[in-house]
């Protein structure tokens, strides 16, 4: 198909200046313009008139086009809509006007999916650890079983809309300073449902809904964890017009546990050693969610001392194994002596307590008292 010349289009000569082509171009997108014009080939004259203006608006393009025409070598830089960075001094308003403000109609009788719902659930650390399965009541929206989700009284119907005739949609006419353009707003007569119910159902009261209390059965995957969520398929609101139900999303909050902490899959402790044990070594049971683990402390254990408790931690909750126990020591200061007691940690200290070394054999109380020397 040959193209027509963007100087023929809009209607303008080749030395037509800015404000002649942008003029020009004005003109024809009013009379042209899909919405205003209803003749067949206005669409495609609004398309021409619009490209031919996004070349011929632009100084550079305009000044190629001059040089090349349609076979330059920028054509395919040219047309189409959108990219024009050239749509100044309000003219954009129109656009807005044109493609996004009045809106495209929307059949008020199509099927629409119904809303997701949201449940939050709390869990105690141990039930997020396993999972569980339990039952959650929630209020929802049902179909009227009175009306079947009509809105009308049994044995009556509802009405299509007189002011929008079932659209939904009334047409408003603005003038604006390049003519008149048809917006749409939804209308005010039947809010957009395009029907008008003269006898409403007393159960619904015409909105063909009605609140409900539904109990849900939730399985809880094992590994569960703070903040995630679990979608319950078609457990939503019920649609409208015969559409598909909403999806469930429950939400899970996690209680903090006394002793343990949670980082993804892992478990995190601390553990409280006396000093006896941590000097000489001991062997302790050690609580975890799976229940109790012996754990050997070696003699000299420091405090801060992290032991791992391989698959102890929190199962994947995507069902790639388990995570550990990490366990950190902590090491008691007594603070309640007997005379007993701290007669003997004198005698301790005397024959040798202040020998102590750290994990890689240097004692700190050397290097304390290095300090005092290089001062
Ligand atoms: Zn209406
Ligand atoms: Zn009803």
């Amino acid at each position: 198909m040959s193209k027509r010349d963007y100087y023929e289009v809009l209607g303008v000569d080749k030395g037509a200046s800015k404000e002649e082509i942008k003029k020009a171009y004005r003109k024809l997108a009013r009379k042209y313009h899909p919405d205003v014009n209803k003749e067949a080939n206005a669409a495609d004259k609004f398309k021409e008139a619009k490209e031919a203006y996004e070349v011929l608006g632009n100084e550079q393009k305009r000044a190629q086009y001059d040089q090349f025409g349609h076979a330059g070598p920028q054509n395919q830089g040219f047309g189409g809509f959108g990219g024009s960075q050239d749509f100044g001094g309000g003219f954009g308003d129109i656009f807005d006007m044109f493609f996004g403000g009045g809106g495209r109609s929307r059949d008020p009788n199509a099927p629409q999916q119904g809303a997701d719902l949201q449940y939050t659930m709390v869990l105690d650390f141990e039930e997020a650890i396993f999972g569980k399965e339990t039952d959650i009541t929630i209020p929802k929206e049902e179909t009227c079983d009175t009306c079947s989700g009509s809105g009308a009284k049994p044995g009556t119907k509802a009405k299509t809309c007189s002011h929008c005739g079932g659209s939904g949609q009334l047409n408003m006419e603005q003038n604006t300073p390049f003519g008149k353009v048809v917006n749409r707003r939804v209308c005010n007569y039947c809010s957009g449902s395009g029907k008008i119910i003269p006898d409403k159902c007393n159960t619904c009261g015409g909105t063909g809904k009605v609140k409900k209390r539904k109990t849900i059965h939730i399985t809880i995957p094992a590994g569960i964890d703070e903040g995630q969520q679990i979608r319950v398929s078609g457990k939503g609101e019920s649609g409208v017009n015969g559409g598909p139900p909403g999806d469930l999303f429950v939400v899970v909050q996690v209680k903090p546990h006394d002793f343990f902490q949670r980082e993804g899959d892992h478990i995190f402790c601390e553990l409280p050693l006396t000093f006896a044990q941590a000097a000489l070594g001991d062997e302790i049971e050690v609580p975890t969610v799976h229940g109790k683990v012996k754990l050997k402390i070696p003699a000299g254990t420091q405090t801060g001392k992290t032991f791992r408790m391989k698959g102890k931690g929190a199962p994947n909750v995507r069902g790639y194994g388990h995570g550990d126990q990490h366990i950190k020591v902590k090491v008691m200061t007594p603070t309640k002596l007997s005379e007993r007691q701290k007669e003997l940690l004198r005698e301790f200290n005397e024959i040798g307590g202040h020998d102590a070394t750290d994990e890689q054999g240097s004692s700190l109380f050397d290097r304390f008292k290095k300090a005092f020397k290089s001062e």
